[in-house]
């Protein structure tokens, strides 16, 4: 498989702070509804599952008073180096000019799921079913985003039609589009995180918080050593959590720190 690495002027990316996350699962809530995926219609149908962003446990393992856990939320990490986009046989996903957000085009999708076995994060779900809303819940969806038919693959797009406003709103005021604030564009789930785990901005701009954080000793990101070069960044000060959320070996030293 040929890897490749764009580069962009933007790069929009998250730092979730591990530390802080308290596994409330308010993000996956959030996602479910800017993104108008539909309730399942049987939810014990695990293989029928679509959490664009999941919330997983980590433990440390050790027994009572030792024991501690972490919750990690995990989005497309829209990757820079992304495995899931050489393999799609009809383009139907790219690494975007538009701040390196890894794209998803349901009219073009074939539904062959190449994607999803290359993607080492299992961030991309195959819609098994057409959605299907309660009565009345369908009065509820966002009017930017599409609902998408049975037989393509999903995937977070870090809110991407939140973007598009963003930068709409921009050009009205006069301001340039491909300059956005701080706080000019924020996805559902960085929005509604009541313990403010969640950061996001431009990773290459150094007035934003993220620049800062992504470069903290702290900062990791997930398999690292599969070089897919996630624009999502993980931070914890707890050693065990950063050791697992890099899958370390027992006899490797931690990075950063
Ligand atoms: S996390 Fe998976 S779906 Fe997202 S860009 Fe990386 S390889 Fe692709
Ligand atoms: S960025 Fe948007 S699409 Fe991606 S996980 Fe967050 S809410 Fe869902």
């Amino acid at each position: 498989m040929v890897l490749y690495l764009k580069e962009f002027k933007i790069k929009w990316g998250m730092v979730i702070d591990l530390d802080r996350c308290t596994g409330c699962g308010a993000c996956m809530v959030a996602c479910q509804a800017e993104n108008n995926i539909a309730p399942p219609v049987d939810a014990s149908n695990k293989r029928y599952s679509m959490t664009w962003l999941l919330v997983y446990q980590l433990s440390n393992k050790q027994p009572y008073p030792n024991h501690d856990v972490a919750y990690m939320p995990r989005p497309c990490l829209q990757c820079g180096k992304p495995n899931c986009v050489p393999v799609c046989p009809v383009i139907a996903t790219d690494k975007n000019q538009e701040g390196g957000i890894v794209s998803q085009v349901n009219a073009r999708c074939i539904g062959c799921r190449y994607c999803m076995a290359a993607c080492p994060y299992h961030a991309r779900y195959f819609n098994w079913q057409d959605p299907v809303w309660p009565e009345g819940m369908e009065k509820t969806l966002t009017p930017d985003v599409s609902t998408r038919p049975r037989g393509v693959v999903e995937k977070c797009l870090f809110c991407h039609h939140r973007y598009m406003y963003a930068r709409d709103k921009a050009r009205i005021e006069g301001r340039d589009p491909n300059a956005l604030n701080e706080g000019d564009y924020i996805p559902a789930c960085v929005e509604m995180c009541p313990t403010g785990a969640m950061v996001f901005g431009d990773l290459q701009n150094p007035e934003h918080k993220v620049h800062k954080l992504s470069k903290s000793p702290y900062a990791f990101r997930l398999l690292e050593r599969l070089n897919t070069k996630p624009q999502v960044y993980y931070y914890s000060k707890r050693e065990w959590v950063r050791k697992q959320g890099d899958n370390y070996l027992e006899h490797e030293t931690v990075g950063g720190v």
